[in-house]
């Protein structure tokens, strides 16, 4: 068995904006079960309290460029896995969202110093597994100015991919804030066309790369989802592999969910419908709408999500179709457009009885959604493994997606409907065929949403083949 370390920037229940949290929150335990012993380091930001946490180390120096840093960390005992918090308030204790920031290379940068120092001095581990671009710089710290260091360099390094477009890119003019050797400035290391790409440390110098899904693993190794970085995976191909992520099935089972009006199962479906009541409630719809389709989307506003072709068709499904919406979404934190926002007010303004939005990061309504709609919309551009939509299987709301990444390798014929080319009459000809067996064919219907409630997406295999990989190493 393995010590494993995890350096992440979100995780549940701690900090999360996507779907990166949901992995650290669970992989780890999962991990654990297995029988490694396993710990996680994040950055305790303003929303992390401290009430039961415990100061371990204080006082470390960090100096980048002309800042100096001073971080402490903590840590607390989140079921299995010991969850250490790396403390630089200048650098995190403020408002807004988890990046974004200006001095986001700083922030990082310091955090990952932060990360090794607790590799260091409090949980040495065998693999230190990054994770995204946020956690990729312990990787050129590692192979630079930690490479004599006799506790550091011997350690295996695992650097996951959750998603290739969030790439850490920086203009060069930043580069002395990152106190890395001068010759990582070049293409063949850390630059990117002129800028400075920090995943490409974790890309390079990691003895192995993870991504979320097994299609995913494939598809950036192409100019279209690669984002530039695709010659250089396709050059790391020997340590390239994709594990399916899971799902916290303790949080995710519409069996046992605490936040949702009425539980129910493959068996007794009975309780779905009282969640559709209970969502429609929530966002002031008529009951009439019980008869109606209801199509759910949970997202952040991103044009990953393909929010631009459910635009495209919006108004013909509600116009044509009588369907009826619900959508919880926020602007995501790399790159807020709001013009996704103000989309969906305007098509509440114009269907006020059809249509519910709510703005923001909101978990219980997101747990609602999956409950108490009946189709479940994700047309992604792109989607590295995708949560939602193995959330939506598990409460029998059945998955329209675009067939890329993760989707693709989750969803199938029997449990959804799935549409190849990003093209709007695409997805409108997927959502109309779930539209037709929902209305005209109950029976079959009934039958998809069971097989798609049993479909098992849990933890425990992805955890195995996580463990096959550090044993390999
Ligand atoms: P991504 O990581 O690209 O955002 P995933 O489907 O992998 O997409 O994971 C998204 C996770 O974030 C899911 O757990 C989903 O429920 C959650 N989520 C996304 N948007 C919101 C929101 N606006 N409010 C609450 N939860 C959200």
């Amino acid at each position: 068995m393995s010590r494993i370390l995890m350096v992440a920037s979100e995780a549940t229940p701690f900090a999360k904006s996507g779907g990166l949290a949901d992995v650290v929150g669970a992989l780890p335990q999962a991990l654990a079960q297995l029988g490694h012993e396993v710990a996680i380091v994040l950055p305790r930001y303003r929303s992390i309290k401290l009430d039961n946490a415990q100061r371990v180390w204080q006082n470390i120096g960090i100096s980048l460029g002309w800042h100096t840093f001073t971080a402490e960390i903590y840590s607390v005992r989140h079921r299995d896995v010991t969850v250490y918090l790396v403390d630089i308030p200048p650098l995190f204790d403020r408002g807004g969202a988890l990046y974004g920031h200006s001095d986001d290379h700083r922030r990082f940068a310091a955090f990952c110093h932060g990360a090794l120092a607790v590799a260091r001095f409090l949980f040495t581990p065998d693999i230190l597994h990054l994770h995204d671009w946020q956690a990729a710089l312990c990787a050129s710290y590692l192979k630079t100015r930690y490479s004599l260091d006799p506790i550091l360099r011997d350690l295996k390094l695992v650097f996951t991919i959750h998603n290739l477009e969030y790439n850490g890119r920086f203009g060069r003019s930043v580069w002395g804030d990152f106190q890395l050797p001068d010759y990582l400035f070049s293409p063949d290391f850390l630059e990117f066309y002129g800028d400075i790409a920090v995943m490409k440390g974790g890309i390079i110098f990691a003895d192995a790369i993870t991504t979320v899904s097994p299609r995913y693993a494939e598809e950036i190794q192409t100019p279209e989802f690669g984002f530039g970085l695709d010659g250089l995976l396709r050059s790391q191909v020997h340590k390239l592999r994709g594990i399916l992520n899971g799902v916290d099935y303790s949080e995710w089972s519409p069996e046992t969910d605490p936040r949702i009006a009425a539980r129910y199962s493959a068996s007794d479906l009975s309780g779905k419908a009282l969640c559709k009541q209970d969502l429609l409630d929530h966002f002031q719809l008529p009951s009439e709408n019980l008869q109606r389709p209801l199509l759910g989307i949970v997202t952040r506003f991103a044009a990953q999500k393909g929010i631009d072709i459910i635009q495209q068709v919006a108004w013909t499904l509600m116009y044509d179709d009588d369907v009826a919406l619900a959508v919880l979404g926020a602007a995501t934190p790399h790159t807020p457009d709001m013009r996704f926002e103000y989309f969906f007010e305007h098509l509440r303004s114009v269907f006020p009885d059809r249509v519910g939005i709510y703005r923001g990061f909101n978990n219980t309504l997101a747990h609602k959604i999956e409950a108490g709609a009946d189709i479940f919309l994700m047309p992604s551009r792109f989607e590295p493994c995708g949560l939602n939509q193995m959330y939506s299987l598990r409460y029998g709301t059945i998955p329209v997606v675009r067939s890329t990444g993760g989707l693709e390798n989750t969803v199938d014929g029997e449990t959804g409907f799935k549409f190849w080319g990003y093209w709007p009459p695409d997805f409108l000809h997927a959502v109309r065929l779930a539209l037709d067996e929902y209305r005209n064919r109950p029976e079959d219907w009934r039958k998809r949403m069971v097989t798609a409630m049993q479909r098992d997406f849990s933890w425990t295999a992805s955890a195995r083949q996580y463990t096959t990989l550090y044993h390999s190493l």
